[in-house]
């Protein structure tokens, strides 16, 4: 019996904000910041850089991290959820999120180091297009 797995995005008032997009994944939480606000719809990307794994107990973490300190500045949870893996690659990975504000399948790219996007670690997040359910589209709110 497998227990599901979570997403957590936290938002972080660091000296930049922006958003740690979090995944479990083998066991630890997959980590990418994201500089603007994750695509709650279809007509987005959103570069995603991957960060350092942080253990699974870091998913509750909210709250000020000190001055001096990596990181440091205020982190409160912006969306929380089940994650289920589609698809996991070294350069691609497909999940479906279930969390308040996300929901739904989603991508993670990882683009060639060269152009526009330098270095190593730096992704694409997307939310894939629903598939035509016969019904229209869905409304874009945050539930
Ligand atoms: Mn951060």
């Amino acid at each position: 019996m497998s227990k599901s797995k979570i997403f957590v995005v936290q938002k972080h008032y660091a000296s930049h904000l922006h958003y740690d997009f979090r995944l479990e994944i083998d066991n630890v939480l997959k980590s990418w910041a994201v500089p603007k606000t994750p695509p709650t719809d279809a007509t987005v990307k959103r570069l995603a850089v991957e960060t350092e794994d942080h253990p699974l107990s870091y998913a509750d973490f909210e709250g000020t991290i000190a001055e001096g300190l990596y990181g440091a500045g205020k982190v409160e949870l912006w969306d929380r959820g089940a994650f289920k893996p589609e698809k996991i690659e070294e350069d691609k990975i497909v999940f479906e999120l279930d969390g308040k504000k996300l929901k739904g399948t989603y991508v993670l790219l990882k683009l060639k180091s060269s152009g526009k996007y330098k270095g190593e670690n730096n992704w694409l997040l997307f939310k894939k297009k629903q598939q035509d359910g016969g019904a229209g589209d869905l409304p874009k709110n945050d539930v």
